[in-house]
C-alpha cells in the first residue's frame, strides 16, 4: 500500500503567494518598497502548461538557462507576453539565438560575447539588449564571471558596445546550506554595484543587482537585491 502525504503538495498558486508575502514582509521590513524588487520565476526544465499557470497567476518575469530550451518554450508563450531572463552560461556561439528569445541577458561574462552579443543585435535589427555582468568573488573554477578586480575595465568594455545597455551586477554565489554565509557575498555586490553607479556606468539606470535564490533570497533583498531569481520555491523541485 502507497502511504499518502501526510501534508499534501502546495499548489503553485499557494508557493508564488508565499514567495510574494516573503518578498513584501522583508522589503518592508529593511524600509523598501515591494515593487523595487522584481521577481523572476525561474521556470527552467518546467512544461510550458506550468509556465502559463504561472503567468495566469501574474508572474511576469521569468528565466530561462538554456538557449534550447527556452527556443522551445518561448515562443509558445510568446516573447511579448512576458520578460524572459537568461541566467544561465551563454556560449558565444549561441549570442544570436539568445538575442532573438531575451529581454535581458544576466550571464554577461566575458569580452568576446560582449562584442557577440552587440554585432548580433546590429544582424537581428534589435536596437537594444539589456545585459547584467555576471561576478564570480569566490574564484570558483567552475562558475563564470568576472573578478571584482577586473570590473571596472569590463564595464567600460561593455558600454562601448553601441546595443548594449549595462544595467546592474549578478551573481551565483558558492551554496551553503545557511543563508547566513552568503550574505558576505550579496554585500560585496552591493558595494561594487555602487562604485560602478558612482563612476556612471550605468547611465541613468538604478543598477540593478541579480542575486538570491529559492533558500537566500530573503538575505538578498536585505542586502539589496533588487532581482531575485526563484525557481523550486515558486515551481517545486525540478526533475532533473
Ligand atoms: C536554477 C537557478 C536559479 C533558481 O534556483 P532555485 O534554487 O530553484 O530557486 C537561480 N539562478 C540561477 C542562475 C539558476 O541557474
Amino acid at each position: 500500500m502507497v502511504a499518502e502525504p501526510t501534508v499534501p503538495a502546495a499548489s503553485l498558486r499557494e508557493r508564488l503567494d508565499e514567495v510574494r508575502e516573503k518578498i513584501a514582509t522583508v522589503t518592508r521590513r529593511c524600509g523598501r518598497e515591494p515593487k523595487e524588487v522584481t521577481l523572476v520565476a525561474v521556470s527552467k526544465t518546467h512544461p510550458v502548461e506550468v509556465v502559463r499557470e504561472a503567468f495566469a497567476l501574474g508572474a511576469t518575469d521569468f528565466g530561462e538557462n538554456r538557449i534550447q530550451e527556452a527556443e522551445t518554450k518561448i515562443p509558445a508563450l510568446g516573447m511579448q507576453a512576458a520578460r524572459w531572463h537568461l541566467i544561465g552560461h551563454l556560449q558565444a556561439n549561441k549570442a544570436r539565438r539568445a538575442v532573438r528569445l531575451f529581454d535581458i541577458v544576466h550571464t554577461l561574462d566575458s569580452v568576446s560575447l560582449a562584442h557577440r552579443l552587440d554585432r548580433s543585435c546590429a544582424e537581428e535589427d534589435r536596437n537594444e539588449l539589456s545585459v547584467l555582468i555576471q561576478v564570480d568573488l569566490a574564484g570558483e573554477e567552475t562558475k563564470s564571471g568576472v573578478a571584482a578586480s577586473g570590473l571596472t575595465e569590463f564595464a567600460g568594455i561593455v558600454n562601448q558596445c553601441a546595443r548594449l545597455r549595462c544595467q546592474g551586477l549578478m551573481i551565483l554565489p558558492p551554496y551553503f546550506e545557511d543563508a547566513e554565509q552568503v550574505r558576505p557575498f550579496f554585500r560585496r555586490l552591493r558595494e561594487l554595484r555602487d562604485e560602478l553607479q558612482a563612476a556612471g556606468h550605468f547611465g541613468e539606470h538604478r543598477g540593478e543587482l541579480s542575486m538570491g535564490m529559492s533558500h537566500d533570497f530573503e538575505v538578498a533583498i536585505e542586502e539589496g537585491a533588487t532581482i531575485v531569481r526563484v525557481g523550486t520555491a515558486i515551481f517545486g523541485e525540478r526533475i532533473p
